[in-house]
C-alpha cells in the first residue's frame, strides 16, 4: 500500500513573519494529517523552515535547483546546497519552470539526476497545456515528458522519486481536473512505467497538482492512482493545506 504524500509549493510567496505564522499553524494541526507532509519552499527560507520543522513529521524541499555540481552559475542552487539544509525533496521540471524558464525535457532529465546523485527525492511534474488536452496529445505530451528522464536515469531510478501529474491548464486557474480525467491520466503514467517495472510502478507515488483545495481533496485522493497533491495557493493557508492532509 502506497503511502499518501502532500507537498505544499509555496512559488514565490512568503516573508519571515508571513512563514512564521504559516509553519506555526501547520505544526498545531499536523498529528491529524493522514498523508505525509512536505513543503517546497523559495531558498532564502530554507534555514526557517529547517529551524521550525526539524523534529516534526513534515518535510521540506526547494522548487528548483541547478543540473550542475558547482562552479561559475551566478544565481543558481546545487542539489548539495539543498542537502545541507536538510532539504528531503525538490521539484524538477514543474510548468512553470519550463514555460517561462525554457527548461526543456533534458534539462530537467538532468536536473532529476543531479537531485538523486546529492540523495534527494525529485518530484518530477508532467503535465500538458489545454492546447495539448484539446488536440488529443495529452499521454504523448506526458510520455515524452517522462520518457526524458527514463532515457538518463533508467526506470529504476523512478524506485526514488515522486511524480506530480499538473496538468497546466488546471494550475492557479481554479479549473480542477474532474476525479476521472486526472485518474485516468495518472494510470496512464502507472501503466507506462509498469510496462518497464511493475514493481516500480507499484510503488511510485504519483501526486495530482492543479487547483487541489480542501473541498476537492478528498474526491480527487480516493482515485484508485492518485497519491496525494502538489499544492501551490491552498498551501498558504494553514486550515486549507490541513484539510487536504486529512482529506486522504
Ligand atoms: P495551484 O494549486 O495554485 O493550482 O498550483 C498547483 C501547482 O502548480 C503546484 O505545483
Amino acid at each position: 500500500m502506497r503511502r499518501k504524500l502532500v507537498a505544499g509549493n509555496w512559488k514565490m510567496h512568503g516573508s519571515l513573519a508571513e512563514n512564521e505564522a504559516l509553519l506555526a499553524g501547520v505544526l498545531a494541526g499536523i498529528a491529524s494529517a493522514k498523508t505525509d507532509v512536505a513543503v517546497c519552499v523559495p531558498y532564502p527560507f530554507l534555514a526557517q523552515v529547517q529551524a521550525k520543522l526539524s523534529g516534526s513529521p513534515i518535510a521540506w524541499g526547494a522548487q528548483n535547483l541547478s543540473q550542475h555540481g558547482k562552479g561559475a552559475f551566478t544565481g543558481e542552487v546545487s542539489a548539495a546546497m539543498l542537502r545541507d539544509f536538510g532539504c528531503k525533496y525538490v521539484i524538477v521540471g514543474h510548468s512553470e519552470r519550463r514555460s517561462l524558464y525554457g527548461e526543456t525535457d533534458e534539462i530537467v532529465a538532468a536536473k532529476f539526476e543531479a537531485a538523486q546523485a546529492a540523495g534527494l527525492i525529485p518530484i518530477l511534474c508532467v503535465g500538458e497545456t489545454l492546447d495539448e488536452r484539446e488536440g488529443g496529445v495529452t499521454e504523448k505530451v506526458v510520455a515524452r515528458q517522462l520518457d526524458a528522464v527514463i532515457g538518463r536515469s533508467g526506470v529504476g531510478a523512478l524506485a526514488d522519486a515522486v511524480v506530480a501529474y499538473e496538468p497546466v491548464w488546471a494550475i492557479g486557474t481554479g479549473k480542477t481536473a474532474t476525479p476521472q480525467q486526472a485518474q485516468e491520466v495518472h494510470a496512464f503514467i502507472r501503466g507506462k512505467i509498469a510496462a518497464l517495472d511493475p514493481a516500480v510502478a507499484q510503488g511510485l507515488i504519483i501526486q495530482y497538482g492543479g487547483s487541489m483545495k480542501a473541498n476537492n481533496a478528498a474526491e480527487l485522493l480516493a482515485q484508485p492512482d492518485i497519491d496525494g497533491g502538489l499544492i501551490g495557493g491552498a498551501s498558504l493557508v494553514a486550515d486549507e493545506f490541513l484539510a487536504i492532509c486529512r482529506a486522504a
